[in-house]
């Protein structure tokens, strides 16, 4: 039965930012905090900012005002007027309240006070209906749909390449494998290793460590190309940046080498960083007093000195520093930590790779500014980026930000057939695995180029979250798949 005289209802949003089109009205939401039997904080996921709704407590059942519990979810008919207290320019005075899901308020978790990002993690179901939660989940959003922007702006076309895999070169030993087959019982083969013939796909599958090699075939035909979806590392490391499931999005671009490739990244970076800046303003300054206040719990020297908004638009509006990986070993090894054995790992000579500890000391000790490290080591990079003329190094490009290191990672791919045979070859690769992705080389081969982007650690650096686990709804960590 249709309701009579049904009011539509409104997302908060939309009342809030344009209080004066409103009158009467239903609105829907959770509640955050109820006070003094008088005061409804509603918040409808839709905005930071909470309605307050006044309740006449005197006209109002009290069954149902025990059940205005933080959590509640209700339906809230009333008025919208200007508010009288401070904090708020409207508030709404309630006429009714439907209940529509009750939140006990013994049992539910979520209660209006400080709780630990570990607690939160703990119930990851619930913690969206956090302020901090909301805010991180909304820019994330406009993230994505920024990257999408600004590639479609481009002419790139959106290409989906598979989460099941084939290819063991790219990741060898830190993939996870998907399989059908009784791991009690697994059938083998006369060597006696396991026989994946008998497997689903007839041979051994892993789930994708990147996009890249597939996303290089269609560039080949369509040019431009980006893939942004899951990918999947069963490296054990338990940091504050790394997920055993994370987004990535890699575009690659045919006719592209590697200076074109670091200058649509920092384009990118850039544009995506600004669509937030424009887009969610009452976000950012939500977690800017969060993640200043978190800064300034810390002993003084290793506070940020910059804000959370204040650090976007620094690297909105500055030149990224490119630097080689030569010049970068120089700057270290001459550096006060490493002459003082601060580092954990000292730098002696060209050709190590550099740790977290040295990138953070370029970018944010030395340079203090984002910084595009280029030119590396063949021994220390993959097998398809492209040779130099010194023969020695590699046209790489790594991306490197304050807080959380390394953003992105690209190269200028090697699109020569017979030096890529070399280095497969070099490198212990299994050749015939690669033969359609040799065949790129064999027909109409061009210099091409692409990059990787951690999508949760750009989210990270746009939201001030410390913590990579707290940038993901459901994070995949070791020893942690519950949700
Ligand atoms: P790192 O050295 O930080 O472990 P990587 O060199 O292994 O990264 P790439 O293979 O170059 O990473 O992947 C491209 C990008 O994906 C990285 O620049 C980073 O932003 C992101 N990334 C890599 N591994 C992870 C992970 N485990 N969790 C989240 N993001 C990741
Ligand atoms: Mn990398």
């Amino acid at each position: 039965m249709a309701k009579k005289n049904a009011m539509k209802s409104y997302r908060l949003v939309d009342i809030l930012s344009k209080p004066n089109k409103y009158k009467n009205l239903t609105v829907k939401g959770w509640v955050r905090t109820f006070r003094g039997n008088r005061f409804i904080a509603l918040n409808d996921g839709s905005t930071i900012e909470n309605l307050q709704c006044i309740v006449n407590f005197e006209q109002t059942d009290e069954s149902l005002l025990k059940k205005i519990n933080t959590g509640a979810a209700l339906e809230i008919e009333g008025e919208l007027i200007k508010s009288l207290g401070k904090g708020q320019s409207v508030e709404l005075l309630v006429k009714s309240i439907i209940i529509l899901g009750e939140a006990n308020p013994e049992k539910y978790p979520i209660q209006p006070k400080k709780h630990s990002f570990e607690f939160l993690r703990e119930k990851a179901h619930l913690r969206v209906r956090t302020a901090t939660f909301s805010s991180v989940m909304r820019i994330r959003s406009m993230l994505s749909f920024a990257i999408h922007q600004f590639f479609q702006e481009k002419g790139f076309c959106y290409i989906h390449t598979p989460i099941i895999t084939g290819n063991d070169a790219e990741g060898a030993g830190e993939m996870f494998r998907v399989t059908v087959l009784n791991p009690k019982n697994p059938e083998l083969n006369d060597e006696g290793n396991v026989d994946f013939k008998n497997d689903f796909f007839g041979k051994e599958t892993s789930l994708t460590v990147s996009g890249q090699l597939e996303a290089e075939t269609y560039a080949q035909g369509l040019g431009k190309v980006y893939t942004f979806g899951p990918t999947f590392r069963a490296e054990n490391s338990n940091t504050a940046r790394h997920l055993a499931e994370f987004w990535m999005v890699e575009p690659e671009m045919a006719f592209c080498d590697l200076d074109d490739n670091m200058n649509v990244a920092e384009e990118f970076i850039k544009y995506t960083l600004s669509y937030i800046l424009e887009r969610c303003e009452k976000d950012l300054i939500f977690l800017d007093q969060r993640f200043v206040n978190e800064e300034n719990s810390k002993p003084k020297n290793e506070r940020s000195e910059m804000g959370l908004i204040e650090k976007i638009k620094f690297v909105v509006d500055n030149n990224f520093k490119r630097v080689s990986y030569t010049e970068a070993i120089e700057i270290l090894k001459k550096s006060k930590p490493n002459r003082k054995g601060k580092f954990k790992y000292i730098i002696k000579e060209w050709g190590t790779d550099l740790q977290s500890e040295h990138e953070r000391f370029l970018v944010e000790k030395y340079f203090k500014t984002p910084v595009i490290l280029f030119d590396y080591p063949a021994e220390i990079k993959a097998f398809y980026m492209r040779i130099n003329e010194d023969k020695k190094t590699v046209s790489a490009m790594d991306i490197l930000f304050p807080d959380i290191g390394e953003i992105v990672g690209g190269s200028q791919r090697e699109e020569r057939l017979e030096v890529l045979e070399k280095r497969i070859e070099k490198m212990g690769i299994d050749r015939d695995e690669l033969w359609w992705y040799l065949d790129l080389r064999r027909f109409g081969s061009t210099p091409h180029s692409g990059f990787g982007l951690g999508f949760e650690r750009l989210v990270q650096f746009a939201t001030g979250m410390s913590n990579i686990r707290d940038v993901i709804p459901f994070p995949r960590t070791p020893q942690n798949a519950s949700f």
